[in-house]
């Protein structure tokens, strides 16, 4: 591929100076260090993190590849490495900020966050029973509870699955079947864009059928809406929470005890209930939190994620707590009451360090272009993105117009099942291009290659695998080791051996730049031939009137798949005349990027794309409708439900 060269943009030095990971000879001098001695390595990291209750006897175990072990023998507690040793130094300051959708706010203080996490694990485990081994599914909103309510399954050692609170009955239903959970801890609702909306019904349609595992339900009330009350089943926090003590000694877990399980976003296919350990996993969440956010002493933090995702779990909660640091929780959404709300956060609390998605940073580009220059954004010295890749324009804005043009954007790349960031630039050491998300972190083995571990040429798509397991690695998928062995560990091998395939592809370049180019697994097969989703669509986006696109297969009985490709227009006035005309322009513009053989069957016009809440096209409802099938699956999970009727009718017409 030819590509001109991208304008790289250098960490502000004053930040640089300060930062933990100064400059790229630090960054190699880490990396160096775990290339020669990888246990070392680690075992360093494992001595300084973490509070250990007994050491760890091996550091890493191999023996039954690919369930490899982290720090075996040892003992610890997450809620204790998050809460109780900071205590005797930082017992007064804040550990969350919480700010309501109505503006309404709760300082919490590492003192406080003790108290509220134990009074909450006494009353799981003096009234529900909850003890090491349990599961507890969390379907709750933004506020504290939810933090503590992790962090008290944390100390008595229960495995919680926390469940997206947009999720469906269906959803939750068959979360909760999956882990077959004891408890389920959920709210009356809360507020969003200042009116209440509901959770707890969606638990009681959930219960009603096949969820004979669940004992009790644990009801946080905050918008105090009426609920309906099952006796002998739903009990109230509220009600019940100051009756019990506030001290529960923290569980002594093992290493490799299961911490949580979370179920993948399923734009792929049914979710998976990935299965993260308790000390590798919190290591590597403080760790990354030092590195990648540099988040210091008396910095203020804010991650916009949902604790729904495995974001919320390592950025908001679990992270940030394990290093000590002030971390916002938001229970709103940033364009409300207009689009400037996350700016005014920024100022009010002085945000340091910003997290969020490229979707997020298109909507408050798109609806608030000039909102950020309503505020003082002074305070920022690191933005943070996640998701999928960051397209320019947004870049741009986000670099200019939040950072003033002095902040890294750290452009994270890590999965659920990675537990916590692998690939992303260090804010005071690497040198940024746009788009990109640049060097795997120390001690991260991350290599782009061909099934066979073979490098690829300079600009060549191949295989984004992690050929060395890493301490904050899923462990398994609950319930279906098969599964986890044939997902992630069948695809690539390097000598010889298994190694880590994430699913994506990725491209190095000429500097040694990893750019994240999306699912591999997105191929179309055309008579034989085998073609990237993402290469056609890359194509597809040269035509000037096309603001996006997604590319599916549509089975056909001479070629095998034929190529229908969906897109949305910059603007409605490009809909100019006749579709037909488009299509033709648009297959042209393939012919010359590509070859006739990726020319589109058919295309057609769209209001939007399917797209999940952390933006990515959900490209197998895309297929169904190619197909022209009914929609079976669970659309809930989507941004805005209501695009896929809408797609439906244009394909239709
Ligand atoms: P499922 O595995 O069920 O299909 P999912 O992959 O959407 O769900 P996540 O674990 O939340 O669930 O998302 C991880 C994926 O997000 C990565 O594999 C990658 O495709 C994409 N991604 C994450 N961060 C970045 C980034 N910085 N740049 C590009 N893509 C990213
Ligand atoms: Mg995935």
């Amino acid at each position: 591929m030819s590509e001109e060269k991208k304008p790289v943009f250098y960490p502000n030095r004053e930040f640089a100076k300060q930062a933990r990971i100064k400059n790229m000879c630090e960054y190699h001098d880490l990396m160096n260090w775990a290339k020669e001695d990888y246990e070392g390595y680690w075992d360093h990291w494992a001595k300084e993190k973490i509070d250990w209750f007994e050491p760890y006897t091996q550091v890493l175990d191999e023996s039954n590849a690919p369930f490899y072990k982290w720090f075996v023998g040892g003992k610890l507690n997450v809620s204790y490495q998050c809460i109780d040793r900071h205590l005797e130094v930082r017992k007064n300051k804040a550990a969350i900020i919480f700010e309501g959708d109505r503006g309404d706010k709760q300082i919490i203080t590492y003192l406080e966050l003790y108290r509220n996490v134990n009074r909450f694990a006494n009353l799981l485990k003096n009234k529900f029973g909850v003890k090491k081994g349990d599961r507890v599914v969390l379907y709750m909103p933004m506020i504290p509870e939810a933090a503590y309510a992790m962090l008290a399954c944390a100390r008595l050692g229960a495995i919680h699955s926390v469940v997206f609170g947009g999720f469906s009955a269906e959803a939750l239903r068959d979360r909760i079947i999956d882990a077959e959970a004891k408890v389920v801890i959920t709210a009356d609702g809360a507020f969003r864009k200042d009116k209440p909306y509901m959770l707890k019904p969606v638990v009681d349609t959930a219960l009603e059928e096949g969820c004979d595992c669940v004992e009790k339900v644990l009801v946080v009330q905050r918008n105090h809406e009426d609920v309906v009350w099952i006796e002998g089943r739903d009990y109230s926090y509220n009600e019940l929470i100051d009756l019990d003590s506030d001290n529960c000694e923290p569980e002594a877990m093992e290493s490799e005890d299961p911490l949580f399980l979370l179920y993948t976003s399923g734009s792929t296919g049914k979710p998976k209930g990935v299965q993260h350990a308790q000390a590798g996993y919190i290591l590597w969440a403080q760790m990354t939190m030092e590195w990648v956010f540099d988040v210091k002493e008396n910095d203020t933090y804010w991650c916009t994620a949902d604790i729904g995702w495995i974001t919320g779990h390592t950025y908001i909660v679990y992270g940030p707590l394990a290093m000590g640091a002030t971390t916002v929780m938001f229970e709103g959404v940033p364009t409300y009451p207009d689009a400037g709300r996350a700016w005014k956060m920024v100022e009010e609390y002085k945000i340091n360090q910003f997290y969020t998605a490229p979707t997020a940073i298109r909507v408050l580009h798109k609806m608030g272009e000039h909102e950020p220059e309503k505020y003082d954004l002074s305070s920022l010295k690191v933005l943070g993105t996640v998701g999928e890749p960051i397209d320019p324009p947004a870049w741009k804005w986000y670099y200019e117009k939040i950072g003033g043009g002095r902040c890294s954007i750290v452009d994270t790349w890590w999965q659920t099942e990675t537990g916590g960031h692998m690939i992303s630039p260090l804010p005071g050491a690497t040198p940024i291009k746009p788009g990109c998300a640049t060097f795997p972190l120390p001690g991260i083995m991350a290599e782009v290659i061909d099934r066979d571990g073979n490098p690829l040429e300079t600009g060549e798509q191949g295989l984004l695998c992690i050929t060395k397991p890493w301490p904050s690695m899923i462990r398994t998928i609950w319930n279906d080791p098969d599964r986890f062995v044939k997902s992630y560990f069948g695809d690539a091998k390097k000598d010889g051996k298994p190694v880590y395939f994430s699913g994506d592809g990725a491209i190095v370049d000429e500097d040694g730049y990893i750019t994240i180019t999306g699912r591999v697994d997105d191929v179309i097969n055309v008579s034989g031939h085998r073609m990237g989703t993402a290469e056609i669509e890359a194509a597809i986006k040269k035509h000037p009137h096309v603001a996006e696109v997604a590319v599916v297969g549509k089975p056909d009985e001479i070629k095998g798949e034929s190529i229908f490709a969906y897109v949305v227009l910059k603007d409605v006035e490009d809909s100019f005349g006749e579709e037909a005309e488009l299509a033709k322009e648009i297959n042209q513009v393939i012919a010359k990027e590509i070859g006739n053989i990726a020319k589109c069957d058919t295309i057609k016009v769209v209001p939007g794309l399917p797209k999940t809440r952390s933006g990515k096209v959900m490209r197998r409802i895309l297929r169904a409708i190619a197909k022209g099938e009914e929609i079976k699956q669970d659309i809930s999970t989507l941004e805005d439900p209501s695009i896929v009727a809408r797609i439906q009718t244009c394909v239709i017409g």
